[in-house]
């Protein structure tokens, strides 16, 4: 049987070596999961192609979520409501099942009950659509979108019923903030872009950076460092990877072994 990651590029991923310790651990030898580097302009055939090549499933990134979504024949309830896929199944009567496990993966990643908090959201693109969705699914009081494109912001407010910042807005504080915006990847600062300071950082109960890199992230450094609770990239990682790898193999994920291995 076989695994992999759906991404343009993909070469970042940590899924391979936290999915194959998983696949060790449950005693599915014969299983490998590998990157699955797929340029936009092929992921129709190529999403088509798995099955055939004995692949059980497949997680998808950037940039391939919305498209995975539409490549489906079976969705999800909350992947229909997001309207992006991140983990693609393939089953035995050719169906190919779309599902989004980002956004549980959040709302069990955070210190709190997400019930009338507040949160600003920062980005507008595949996985700000899953926690936009996750918030206000768990019942959050405010979600405030802010993008660097304004109007992609306030599309997405107005499709999940969260509200948009206008331009220029000063971001405010609030519970949880979230960033879903691909910035800090490259390990730059992220304050000169977002609208962010270091300072102001304790303005939030939790600092959430979907962003992971081998050595950590600037926001959520400096979020430590004030004292402000975190949540790192790898750790939402690790939460929808479980999801995925349970819907898989049907067996439990090693959650344990699974963070071990996305952290080594
Ligand atoms: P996406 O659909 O391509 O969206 C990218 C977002 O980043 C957009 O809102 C874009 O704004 C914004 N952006 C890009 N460059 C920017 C800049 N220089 N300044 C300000 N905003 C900028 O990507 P995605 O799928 O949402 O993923 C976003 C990040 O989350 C990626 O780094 C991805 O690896 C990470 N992620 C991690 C996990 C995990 O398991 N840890 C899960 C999902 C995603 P515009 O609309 O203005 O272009």
């Amino acid at each position: 049987m076989r695994l992999g990651v759906l991404g343009w590029p993909v070469a970042h991923s940590r899924s391979p070596a936290m999915h194959n310790a998983a696949l060790i651990a449950v005693g599915l030898h014969g299983w490998r999961y590998q990157l699955l580097p797929v340029p936009p302009e092929l992921l129709d055939e190529t999403v088509p192609s798995l099955r055939r090549a004995g692949f059980r499933g497949a997680n998808v990134t950037i940039p391939h979520k919305p498209a995975a979504l539409a490549l489906a024949t079976d969705r999800t309830e909350r992947a229909a409501a997001i309207g992006a896929a991140n983990t693609l199944t393939f089953e035995p009567g050719g169906e190919i099942v779309a599902d989004n496990t980002d956004a549980p993966a959040l709302i069990a990643a955070l210190p709190f009950d997400a019930r009338g908090r507040t949160a600003v959201v920062l980005g507008a693109g595949g996985s700000a659509r899953a926690v936009v969705w996750a918030l206000a699914g768990a019942g959050a009081r405010d979600v405030l979108i802010w993008n660097r494109t304004p109007t992609r912001a306030r599309a997405l407010a107005d499709e999940l019923g969260a509200t948009a910042l206008q331009a220029g807005e000063p971001l405010p504080g609030a519970d949880i903030v979230v960033n879903c915006t691909s910035v800090g990847l490259d390990g730059g600062d992220p304050f000169g872009t977002l609208p962010l300071t270091a300072d102001r950082l304790a303005n939030y109960g939790c600092v959430v950076d979907l962003v992971y890199t081998p050595t950590g992230t600037r926001l959520i450094d400096a979020a430590a460092r004030r004292g402000v609770a975190t949540v790192d990239g790898l750790e939402i990682l690790v939460g929808q990877g479980a999801l995925s790898f349970e819907r898989f193999t049907g067996k439990p994920a090693p959650v344990a072994v699974m963070r071990a291995a996305a952290r080594g």
